[in-house]
């Protein structure tokens, strides 16, 4: 079964379109990244699968039910944002267990989880620290952690390296490709750095001016890019 599918998925904000009708399908334990310029759509497509944002029209369905209009916290997604969001008067522990909590999952059950979340990540030193004072990786890995811990069927990473320094980003792309590798769940991760999209992915998606220009594996993309624009975002010599 297809893990996550779009069917002729189209926004528009009042008279604007933003996104043009996208098809796309995605398998079970994919990690699936979209690229593309500046304002082509990549948030607002992972806004809409997230249920952040109404779908205008089209399709979207997970496992095999349609979720246009399912609650966000229903869609078994959770999706990981540049570390400054989380919570900072909250020690780490809150930060992970909020969403638990406000969830009504019981007290026992939140410390379990928090702890095995911390150990994954190796946070577990941090957790009476504000975020405040944690480094910029540790911060990110809070920001992970805090998606990790409910235990989604889907994740969604929006561009979440892109303020961390150039170093810290190779370090968290390992660590992020590695996590994928250990749990396993369908991904969907938007970055505008070619290197971090054909480092990870398994299929790339292109997109342009809300419209795909391409879909496949990094290495299709570099020896057969359908297209100047593609080939100039991949990097190919073509
Ligand atoms: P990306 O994440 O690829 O940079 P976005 O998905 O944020 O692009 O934006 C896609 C387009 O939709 C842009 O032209 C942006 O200005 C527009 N847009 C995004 N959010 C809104 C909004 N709330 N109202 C109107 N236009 C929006
Ligand atoms: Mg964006």
């Amino acid at each position: 079964m297809t893990a996550l599918s779009l069917n002729k998925v189209v926004k528009r904000y009042a008279d604007l379109q933003v996104i043009h009708g996208i098809d796309l399908k995605i398998e079970p334990k994919e990690f699936v990244v979209f690229v593309g310029p500046s304002g082509c759509g990549k948030s607002t497509l992972l806004r809409m699968i997230a249920g952040l944002e109404e779908i205008s029209d089209g399709d979207l369905t997970i496992g095999s039910e349609r979720m246009n209009d399912t609650a966000p916290a229903q869609r078994g997604i959770a999706m990981v944002f540049q570390s400054y969001a989380l919570y900072p008067h909250m020690s780490v522990y809150k930060n992970l267990a909020f969403g638990l909590e406000t969830a009504g999952v019981s007290k026992a059950e939140i410390d379990v989880r928090v702890q095995k979340t911390a150990a994954i990540l190796q946070i577990d030193q941090y957790l009476q620290r504000k975020p405040k004072a944690l480094s910029g990786g540790q911060r990110q890995r809070v920001a992970i952690g805090r998606a990790i811990i409910r235990e989604p069927k889907i994740f969604l990473f929006d561009e979440p390296l892109s303020n961390l320094d150039a170093e810290l980003r190779v370090q968290m792309r390992v660590e992020i490709a590695k996590l994928h590798r250990d749990l396993g769940v369908t991904s969907i991760y938007v970055t505008h750095d070619q290197v971090e999209a054909m480092t990870m992915a398994d299929k790339i998606v292109v997109l342009r001016a809300g419209r795909i220009e391409q879909v496949g594996s990094p290495l299709d993309l570099y020896n057969r890019p359908v297209n100047k624009f593609v080939a100039g975002f991949i990097g190919s010599p073509k």
